[in-house]
């Protein structure tokens, strides 16, 4: 007969730990279960652990999208969400998602999120509006004072 060994082992990280099994060592999961038992995570769940949060920041972080310039979390094809969503609806044309459709106020908030990154024209292009009406916008935020 045996002995019940798990009381009188020393401390081994990661046996006898519990009645389920623990998840894998040497993954995120891992590394939260040891958060779990309030124990400080092995080596190999720290590197798993580094490597989920790199990717998770890189995933939240806002990087300026393919298609109209703006920053926001890319979703797919180099896109943020609201270009990849437009492409979607658009039935997913070759030539990448259409310009939005906004109300003036939206246009204007994007107007003044990208103005100065380009040259009028290309700015006007990529708000789907005319060359006159991105003159509009600027004279707009100037007489609200948003900016100077
Ligand atoms: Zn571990
Ligand atoms: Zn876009």
């Amino acid at each position: 007969m045996k002995p019940a060994l798990a009381m009188a082992e020393p401390s081994e990280p990661g046996s006898s730990a519990g009645t389920s099994e623990p998840p894998e060592c040497g993954s995120y999961a891992g590394y939260r279960a040891h958060i779990n038992r309030d124990e400080d995570p092995c080596d190999r769940c720290k590197v798993a652990n580094a490597a989920y949060m790199r990717s998770w920041r890189a995933s939240q972080e806002e990087r300026p999208c393919a298609c109209c310039g703006l920053p926001g979390r890319i979703v797919s094809r180099g896109w943020r969400q609201a270009c990849y969503e437009r492409w979607n609806s658009a039935g997913r044309p070759a030539g990448g998602p259409p310009p939005p459709r906004m109300s003036r106020a939206q246009a204007l908030i994007e107007y003044r999120a990208i103005r100065g990154t380009s040259t009028d024209e290309v700015i006007a292009e990529r708000l789907g509006v005319g060359i006159k009406t991105i003159r509009r916008y600027e004279a707009a935020l100037r007489q609200a004072g948003l900016v100077w």
